[in-house]
C-alpha cells in the first residue's frame, strides 16, 4: 500500500466528484488503471474499508484522481467517509492495477465505450494522449441516463474525437442521440474497421450484455476489453 494525501475535492455534477490526492511516493500507473483506496473509518458497513477506483487522473498530471457519484442517504459509509475527508487526511492506496489500457500499436483504431460512471478510465487515457501529444484514432460513445452525466466534456475537447453522446432521457435542448446503449447502436455508430479494440466500461450488467451482444455481432472477443464497475445499477 501506498500513502496518499488528500488534496482537494473537484465537483463534476451534482453528485458526482473527483478526489484529488498527493503520493508520498512516485506511483506508477498507466492510462486506464485502477487502484483500491483503504480508508479506516468507524461504524464502517457491511461493505467494509476498500474500494477499487479507476484512477480518471492521467499518469501526466502531478496528482492522483478517482472519481465517483454518491447515492445520498443510500449511500455507504466509506462514501460517506471519503465526502468528509480534510485536506492533508493520509489514506491508503494499492499499486495500480488492470489491462484496461491502449495498445502498444499506436495505428489500431479505437473505439472508447462509456456507460455513466465508466467514464473514468476514458477521462485517464485522453487526457494522457493530450499530453503526450498522441495522434491516435480515437472513438468515444459515451452514454449516460441524462445529458448533466455525460461528465469529463472540457477534457474531450481538447483532443481530435469522434464523439458521440447517448442519452436516454434527453432534455428538450439536447442534440446528441437518445435511447439505451445497445451493441447494435455501437456497430452503427463506431466507424467499421477490422483492426478495432472496442473498450467498454460502465456498470457490471451492461458491459457483460454488451460484449455478448458484440461478440454475437462478430467482433472477435479478443478485440473487446473491459472494466467493470461493482456496486451500479444499470440506467443507461
Ligand atoms: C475495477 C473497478 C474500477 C472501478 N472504478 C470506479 C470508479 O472509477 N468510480 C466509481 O464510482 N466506482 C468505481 N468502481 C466501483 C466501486 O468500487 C464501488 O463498488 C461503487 O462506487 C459503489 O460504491 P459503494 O459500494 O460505496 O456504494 P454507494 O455508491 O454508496 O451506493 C451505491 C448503491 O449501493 C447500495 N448500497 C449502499 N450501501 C449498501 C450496503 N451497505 N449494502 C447493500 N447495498 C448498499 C445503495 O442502494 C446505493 O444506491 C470500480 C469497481 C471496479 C471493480
Amino acid at each position: 500500500m501506498i500513502d496518499i494525501v488528500f488534496d482537494h475535492r473537484q465537483a463534476i455534477t451534482a453528485d458526482t466528484y473527483t478526489f484529488w490526492f498527493q503520493p508520498t511516493q512516485p506511483f506508477f500507473y498507466t492510462a486506464g488503471q485502477f487502484t483500491e483506496l483503504y480508508l479506516a473509518h468507524t461504524g464502517a458497513d457491511d461493505r467494509g474499508l476498500r474500494r477499487y477506483f479507476t484512477l480518471s487522473s492521467s499518469p501526466t498530471e502531478s496528482l492522483l484522481g478517482i472519481t465517483t457519484r454518491f447515492a445520498g442517504t443510500a449511500g455507504s459509509t466509506f462514501k460517506h467517509h471519503l465526502l468528509q475527508l480534510k485536506p492533508g487526511t493520509h489514506i491508503q492506496a494499492a499499486e495500480a492495477m488492470g489491462d484496461f489500457v491502449l495498445p502498444k500499436d499506436t495505428t489500431i483504431p479505437i473505439v472508447l465505450i462509456a456507460a455513466g460512471i465508466g467514464a473514468t478510465p476514458m477521462r485517464s487515457m485522453i487526457r494522457w494522449l493530450i499530453d503526450t501529444n498522441g495522434q491516435r484514432q480515437v472513438s468515444l460513445i459515451q452514454a449516460a441516463g441524462t445529458p448533466e452525466g455525460l461528465i469529463f466534456q472540457d477534457v474531450w475537447q481538447g483532443y481530435p474525437l469522434g464523439y458521440t453522446p447517448l442519452v436516454k432521457r434527453p432534455s428538450a435542448n439536447f442534440s446528441g442521440d437518445s435511447g439505451p446503449l445497445r451493441a447494435a447502436y455501437i456497430l452503427r455508430t463506431a466507424p467499421p474497421d477490422k483492426r478495432s479494440l472496442y473498450y467498454l466500461s460502465g456498470p457490471e450488467q451492461l458491459v457483460e450484455k454488451l460484449t455478448k451482444d458484440l461478440i454475437a455481432a462478430g467482433i472477435p472477443d479478443y478485440r473487446v476489453i473491459t472494466d467493470y464497475f461493482h456496486g451500479y445499477a444499470v440506467s443507461i
